[in-house]
């Protein structure tokens, strides 16, 4: 069913349009139930086939100009990291009262990998995505929700390096390659 019609149906009246169409190229009259209607007498004048071919190229150009156009904002989009995926290895090491703090292998490694992952060569944190990425997609929380712990629910007082230097934009925090990310505990 195509709508209601059935789909024999449709393609008599498909094959009949075609038919119509043919005859009409070729000999200049369109027959419909039996009425011949020769070229002439039909309403379509080349004035009005301009102005259709017209139209048409205009909405074509539109379309054009509006998939570009948001091709363009979605390049300026400052919050995308990269188009064609990435594979990023910061290392994150965790510290409670000076003691370090093991994380675990294979970090949402499920029967669906999470793009935020860790293997056994830990304490790097695999970040592997395909297609658009965002800021957010690498941010630091992302890693947490992975392993599904609370950041702040490993110490208390946490303080924040990322290479060597003092942050405080924790979860937030948009990890790059090769960072190396301290996390501090009392
Ligand atoms: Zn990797």
């Amino acid at each position: 069913m195509l709508h209601g019609i059935d789909m024999a149906s449709y393609y008599v009246a498909l094959r009949r349009v075609r038919r119509c169409f043919k005859n009409f190229t070729q000999t200049g009259y369109l027959i419909v139930r039996n009425h011949i209607f020769p070229r002439e007498t039909l309403a379509i004048s080349q004035e009005d086939m301009k102005k259709t071919l017209v139209f048409g190229g205009a909405v074509v150009v539109l379309l054009i100009v509006g998939a570009l156009w948001s091709r363009q904002l979605q390049t300026r989009d400052p919050s995308i990291l990269s188009r064609s995926g990435l594979h990023w290895h910061p290392t994150l090491q965790i510290y409670v009262r000076g003691e370090r703090v093991d994380i675990p292998k294979n970090i949402g490694l499920g029967s669906r990998h999470k793009p935020v992952h860790t293997h056994d060569d830990l304490p790097i944190i695999h970040l592997e995505f395909s297609g658009i990425v965002r800021e957010k997609d690498a941010m630091l929380g992302r890693f947490f929700e992975s392993w599904d712990r609370d950041m702040r629910s490993l110490g208390k007082n946490v303080r924040m390096t990322v290479n060597g230097v003092d942050n405080t934009e924790y979860e937030q925090y948009i990890m790059r390659d090769k960072d190396v990310i301290e996390l501090h505990y009392d």
